[in-house]
């Protein structure tokens, strides 16, 4: 039996730090791998063949060798998730939906796959295996229980390509016990946290030490969700790697709370946790009472943070605005929060309601809940809820603004100080070795810092560590982080709305380019006029080299210049400029997320598109 697991791509957003791994970070192609599919993988009869396809580090098959293609998602992954297992399903393969979404709203799959898989896999999937091989498989398979976490196997990392990971994922528990409003993990996971055996963790770790991993992110919901529990754990990681000589960094997600507890940071810091990931949401206790987050309402949470810093634990950070009690006011008051405690990765969010959370019933019987599709990703400036205390457009406004004014080059090297200050020297030195160290410095300086001018290499130059090197990477890490939010946040979220006039110049200066082509009706241009505007490009009859050479500047302006997308549909192209269209390919990969290719099967076959870099559009017509 022969299964192909595919992770979709992720459309792009403040998580995928783009511009680190593209200018930066040798050989990375994207932040974790998907843990899920690994640990799928290791469920399955021993005598399958499991290949695992990640679409944001590789294309995926066009025509696999598979019985059975699994497509797992995300909420932000919907959308691709879907186009996939319409592609795979329509080309006879027997496909299974997964994923948390499908776990969260099994329905919505329903006439997409063959089978959904929804809920923990432990059980179900083995279940769906025996069953398949029977010539009997179900159309759902739904664990409505919770999984004993002592039945999971040890992930297929094997299986992945862990090298153009930034971090490999892996996880100790699952639920949290505490009740935020918005949250859908609890609603998936509950409340009470269900835990591996040290033993299982060792096995894990045996199996990441052998395939040279020295970055690891432990994905768990909560991580001190069982205080006792987390706490041994800590104290295996650290005897762990003292037995072994083995130096892993790890990061984690883990609630406020931790700052209460002295010893389980003491804990933290000599497991060699370098970060850690804490939902501060809010820092009016208002808001916090409002949405259930009464755990963040131990002490001033400037206090938590910096008590955090002292033992040398980074601190990223999400943060929610939109709350009832939110006003305008609350974009100063975050503001202030986040530069005083110098929170380099500030994932700010506008409240959104995910299905089936307590959220979500409260704003419907409310109706208070807007249709917007795809309300996934809660960082880019729209939400579907409705505020309470403020216009929506206020809201959005206020976002934007916020973003702009904390990516600027001044405020980045005050946050850096205002950390550095309280953060004492970290265990953290990041999975490179001295020489690969100095390259990412380097390209930082060179293609970061030194592009932004005489102002950013000022700022960037007063939060150089001169008294203390060891804070060094700290700093670099910084800026990479802060650079790459500030990259996207100038394509995605602080740009100004494109102007008509300043969208039409763009494709009036595409169209001179090739009007030749254009009224010989060898290509097509049409404008559409969206909430973002895209310019379908038709090639349809005979094209030359110049043509394409000719085409891609002005694509590629207009995709810099713009926050329009471009659809490039190729009903014909000759053999000889493969080559040329490939080119054209390259100038614009860089904003691959907006660029469409529609291709025909016959031209896919043909001419490879590397699916992790655009989005490759299955349907035939493109209006
Ligand atoms: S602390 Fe985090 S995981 Fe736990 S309920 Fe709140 S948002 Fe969910």
């Amino acid at each position: 039996m022969r299964l192909l697991l595919i992770n979709p791509r992720f459309p792009e957003s403040f998580w995928s730090s783009k511009w680190a791994l593209a200018e930066v970070l040798p050989n990375k192609r994207t932040t974790n791998p998907p843990l899920g599919l690994a640990t799928l993988a290791a469920l399955c009869p021993p005598h399958w063949e499991v290949q695992i396809v990640d679409e944001n580090i590789e294309p995926i098959p066009l025509e696999p060798q598979a019985d059975i293609v699994g497509v797992c998602g995300m909420g932000v992954q919907f959308s691709r998730q879907q186009e996939l297992l319409a592609y795979y399903r329509s080309r006879g393969h027997y496909v299974v939906a997964g994923g948390s979404y499908a776990s969260l709203c099994p329905e919505q799959y329903t006439s997409h796959a063959d089978t959904v898989a929804a809920g923990e896999c432990e059980y179900i999937w083995k279940e769906f295996c025996r069953d398949f091989e029977h010539g009997s498989p179900k159309p759902l398979y739904h664990e409505t229980g919770m999984v004993d976490l002592t039945d999971s196997p040890t992930p297929r990392f094997d299986l992945l390509e862990l090298e153009r990971y930034s971090y490999v994922s892996l996880q100790f528990s699952r639920g949290c016990p505490f009740r935020c409003e918005f949250c859908d993990i609890i609603v998936m996971f509950g409340r009470k946290p269900r835990v591996k055996s040290l033993e299982q963790v060792g096995r894990e770790l045996d199996e990441l030490r052998r395939l040279k991993v020295h970055s690891a992110f432990f994905v768990d919901d909560n991580l001190i969700g069982n205080l006792p529990v987390a706490k041994k754990l800590l104290a295996f990681l650290k005897e762990y790697q003292d037995k072994h000589s083995y130096k892993f960094n790890f990061g984690t997600e883990a609630s406020l709370n931790m700052a209460q507890h002295k010893d389980l940071l003491q804990l933290f810091r000599e497991a060699h946790f370098g970060w850690v990931f804490i939902g501060i949401e809010s820092t009016d206790p208002a808001s916090l009472r409002e949405t259930r987050k009464t755990q963040n309402l131990h002490e001033d949470i400037l206090t938590s943070v910096r008590r955090i810093y002292s033992y040398g634990i980074d601190v990223m950070a999400g943060f929610i605005i939109g709350f009832d009690h939110d006003t305008t006011e609350t974009f100063e008051q975050q503001y202030r929060f986040i530069t005083e405690a110098g929170i380099m990765v500030p994932m700010i969010g506008l409240l959104t309601a995910l299905p089936k959370t307590p959220l979500y019933d409260r704003l419907r019987r409310e109706g208070r809940l807007t249709t917007l599709e795809d309300a996934h990703d809660n960082t880019r400036p729209g939400t579907n809820v409705i505020p309470m205390s403020m216009p929506y457009e206020a809201m959005v406004d206020g976002y934007i603004a916020l973003y702009k004014r904390l990516l600027t080059d001044r405020e980045i090297a005050r946050r850096i100080r205002n950390k550095l200050r309280f953060l004492s020297a970290p265990t953290y030195r990041g999975g490179y070795s001295t020489r690969q160290g100095l390259g990412i410095f380097w390209r930082l300086v060179l293609r970061g810092i030194i592009p932004g001018g005489p102002r950013r290499i000022w700022h960037f130059l007063r939060t150089l560590p001169w008294l203390e090197p060891s804070q060094l990477p700290t700093v670099a890490a910084d800026w990479i982080g802060a650079l790459s939010m500030k990259e996207f946040a100038d394509r995605r979220v602080t740009v100004e709305p494109t102007e008509q006039g300043s969208l039409e110049r763009r494709v009036n200066s595409v169209r001179s380019a090739i009007d030749r082509y254009v009224a010989a009706g060898n290509v097509t241009l049409k404008l559409r006029r969206t909430s973002a505007p895209d310019l379908a490009v038709c090639l349809k009859g005979k094209l030359d080299g110049p043509f394409f050479k000719r085409a891609a500047p002005g694509l590629e302006r207009l995709l810099k210049d713009t926050r329009a997308s471009v659809t490039l549909r190729v009903d014909a192209l000759q053999t000889q400029q493969f080559d040329h269209f490939q080119g054209l390919l390259r100038r614009l990969a860089r904003y691959g997320d907006r660029v469409h290719i529609v291709v025909d099967e016959r031209l896919r076959a043909l001419v490879p598109i590397d699916s992790s870099v655009f989005n490759l559009v299955f349907a035939r017509r493109v209006d």
